[in-house]
């Protein structure tokens, strides 16, 4: 019996598709597939394999607005977000990585004159990547550029709820002449597709991003199968560390709320605590709270929207349960009231502001995943580090001070893959992003850094007398 998987607008709850689910003989068939294609595709030259990358990179840019939509529509994500930020960084990531394809090096060791040890950098061969739905385009991108550059054949899993702009770029690979089999995106349910794809023993790597309890399952699974090599990229808790000289940029408060807003707050490195020199702690929390109830609450349609709709409904209670619940423990919450007029079926949640939580409440150590920002302060540099690092995540943070003693300090000091320093950033594709602590495990996206991931050295010993 065929399951289907049903996409519904976030901003409507209308229902947008209506998909076949893959199931595990889909999977099966699949790898099948893409082990046949392997041999082919990675025989070619790099520049070769580079050439139908870049031609892929020129269809998404002529379907640009039709990938944005899909995002849109799919994640309740805000347009402008799409427009601007996931779909020219996914066409970046599959640019860059095309052009990086015959830059990938072997080395020669330092042998004795009698020995020559050359050791090549390999593909993996059938590979996997399962996506979360907060940038399924974007995340789709990161994983494809490299995994396919290297010589691999890659199975993609979107997650349940944002399958289209996947799809459409498997279309799309198509058209700019990739070989069949060698990208295949297999919609479906986590515990039968995403489950298959991670006990498939000819599987050989497997690159994650989602949620950490998901991530341990998949690492379990691989460690009870054939030991694929598994790469988590998962949740997060970041911090924004404000200095008492943090006033000083113009930008501050436009920033700390990009970080925390970003798809209302769905965002694995949404800087979701925000810790203040209590010297500052007044003016800064007037100030943020006040550019918060501003934001332009909606349709995610609509160009000027900032915060759309959570993706389903039972987010928008589970978030608004944490935020009681600190509520009832004393904490102080701001937020101001949703507009009138959203859709009735719409699963919206207004930007809020949480003070005064006490120390080890789960809304300061927990994903939210929604827009909800925490605001602690503290009073030496040694408190503001011991607070960044207190919870079991460590994707991002952010340090805000033109003091670079201070600064560099504090970036050192934090437990986390990525510290940006006077802007809250994840780099660009050119810097790798992975996550520390249980926020990521086994290899970083983006660079050259993400080739690690789907590449294996091997070593050729000769002996030359
Ligand atoms: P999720 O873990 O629920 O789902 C992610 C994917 O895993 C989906 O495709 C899902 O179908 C699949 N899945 C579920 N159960 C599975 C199983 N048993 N076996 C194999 N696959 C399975 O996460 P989500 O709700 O889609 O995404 C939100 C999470 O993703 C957040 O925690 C967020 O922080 C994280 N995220 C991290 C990054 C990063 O780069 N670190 C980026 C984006 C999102």
């Amino acid at each position: 019996m065929t399951t289907v998987l049903e996409v519904r607008n976030p901003a409507t709850g209308e229902l947008v598709a209506a998909l076949p689910a893959a199931t595990e003989a889909d999977v099966a068939e699949a790898v099948k597939k893409a082990a046949k294609a392997q041999e082919g595709w990675s025989r070619r030259p790099p520049r070769q394999r580079a050439a139908v990358l870049l031609r892929l990179a020129e269809l998404m840019e002529r379907d640009s607005e039709t990938l944005a939509w899909l995002d849109c529509e799919d994640a309740g994500k805000p347009i402008t977000e799409c427009r601007t930020g996931d779909v020219p960084g996914a066409i970046e990531s599959v640019r860059w990585f095309a052009e990086a394809a015959d830059k990938v090096f072997g080395r020669v060791a330092p042998t004795g004159p009698d020995h020559l040890g050359v050791i090549t950098r390999e593909p993996v061969g059938v590979v996997a990547a399962i996506l979360p739905w907060n940038y399924p385009l974007a995340m789709a991108a990161w994983k494809t550029g490299p995994a396919l550059a290297a010589g691999n054949c890659l199975l993609l899993k979107p997650a349940e709820a944002t399958p289209r702009s996947v799809l459409h770029l498997a279309r799309l690979a198509g058209e700019a002449g990739l070989p069949e089999g060698v990208l295949t995106v297999l919609p479906g349910f986590g515990d039968v597709a995403g489950s298959a794809l991670a006990r498939d023993p000819v599987v050989g790597a497997l690159s994650f991003t989602g949620s950490t309890a998901t991530g341990r399952n998949i690492l379990a699974t691989a460690a009870l199968t054939n030991f694929k090599r598994v790469s988590l990229e998962m949740g997060g808790k970041s911090p924004q560390v404000l200095m008492p000289d943090a006033l000083e940029f113009d930008d501050l408060i436009d920033n700390m709320i990009e970080a925390a807003f970003l798809t209302s707050g769905q965002n694995c490195t949404a800087g979701s605590r925000v810790l203040v020199h209590q010297d500052i702690a007044d003016e800064v929390l007037a100030r943020f709270v006040t550019a918060a109830g501003g934001l332009a609450i909606g349709d995610p349609s609509t160009a000027d929207t900032r915060i759309g709709p959570l993706i389903n409904g039972a987010a928008v209670d589970r978030v608004a349960k944490a935020v009681d619940d600190a509520r009832v423990a004393g904490a102080q919450v701001y937020a101001p009231d949703l507009p009138v007029g959203l859709h009735p079926r719409g699963s919206y949640l207004p930007p809020t502001v949480v003070t005064d939580v006490p120390a080890g409440h789960p809304l300061l150590t927990t994903e939210l995943f929604g827009p909800v920002v925490s605001v602690q302060t503290f009073a030496t540099e040694e408190e503001a580090i011991g607070l960044a690092n207190t919870t079991d995540y460590g994707l991002a943070a952010s340090v805000w001070t033109r003091d670079l003693d201070v600064a560099w300090r504090l970036a050192r000091g934090i437990h986390a893959g990525v510290v940006s320093v006077n802007s809250y950033s994840e780099g660009d594709i050119t810097t790798p992003f992975g996550g520390w602590k249980q926020s990521g495990f086994g290899g970083a996206e983006k660079s050259t850094t993400a080739f690690d991931q789907w590449t294996r050295e091997k070593t050729v010993w000769i002996r030359t007398r």
